[in-house]
């Protein structure tokens, strides 16, 4: 059942969306070689706290950290460790927050120092790939829309788009209905009502889209070993054009 957000509750998730925004910036501030993912985790989880709120991903579902922290071919859920970012690498950074009730969820992909061009477009590709999603978030479209327009875009570049893993609605609950898959037909799928608060998040693939789930049953890689970057935003649908509740502007223009 999808449930439609009021004014007053898209205002909460709105300071969920932007505290997570903040967050993210925080730790990219830090995303350097030499750091160590849980370093970066650590500074998640003051940070979140020092701001009145909780660590959204800590003890959902039994997910034992603040971020997820995904490095290279880690797709998604990667635990933070104690293994040091260095020069190439790529780390996604998703996190959320629980704040008067309601959740925040966004993820940013981070290149660590200097890496190499065909990373560099995996990285902007998917980003671009989210905006085009976001773009098709508007009342009376359709939940296809905005999958086409995510997968279109991603495999125009040959790359290729995870399937396991959708975006989802976000409220109360950190995963509502409806699914938002990164894969689909325009035209399909449940239609878009304005009020109605999901998390766009497309999963894209430098080489193939197989995945495989690491022991530990949260971390998923890339079958191939190829990296893999994700990004996230909060969105509300509306009836002209979708309101992006999280941003980027605190990584990318500070
Ligand atoms: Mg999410
Ligand atoms: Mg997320």
């Amino acid at each position: 059942m999808i449930r439609i957000k009021t004014e007053e509750e898209i205002a909460i998730l709105k300071e969920n969306a932007l505290l997570v925004s903040r967050t993210l910036a925080e730790v990219g501030k830090r995303v350097v070689p030499g750091v160590t993912t849980m370093e970066l985790d650590k500074v998640a989880e003051a940070f979140i706290r020092d701001h009145g709120a909780v660590p959204g991903f800590l003890g959902y579902g039994g997910f034992p950290y603040t971020l997820c922290l995904s490095v290279n071919d880690v797709v998604v859920h990667g635990f933070p460790s104690d293994y040091c970012l260095k020069e190439g690498d790529i780390v996604s950074v998703d996190c959320g927050t629980i704040y008067k009730g309601f959740y925040g969820d966004s993820a940013y992909t981070f290149p660590v120092g200097e890496v190499d061009a065909q990373t560099r477009k995996l990285l902007d590709v998917t980003k671009e790939s989210l905006y085009r999603g976001i773009s098709k978030a508007v009342e009376g479209n359709r939940i296809g829309d905005i999958s086409h327009a995510v997968q279109s875009y991603a495999e125009s570049f040959g790359f290729s788009v995870v399937r396991e893993f959708v975006g989802h609605g976000i409220g109360s609950n950190m995963h509502e209905d409806p699914e938002v898959p990164n894969y689909g037909k325009s035209g399909r799928g449940k239609k878009l009502s304005e009020g109605m608060v999901i998390c766009i998040e497309p999963m894209v693939n430098a080489g193939g889209k197989a995945i495989y789930l690491h022991e530990n049953g949260w971390a998923v890689s890339t079958a191939d070993k190829q990296k893999s970057a994700h990004f996230e935003l909060m969105v509300v649908v509306r009836k002209e054009r979708a309101e992006v509740l999280s941003t980027f502007d605190f990584i990318e223009n500070c």
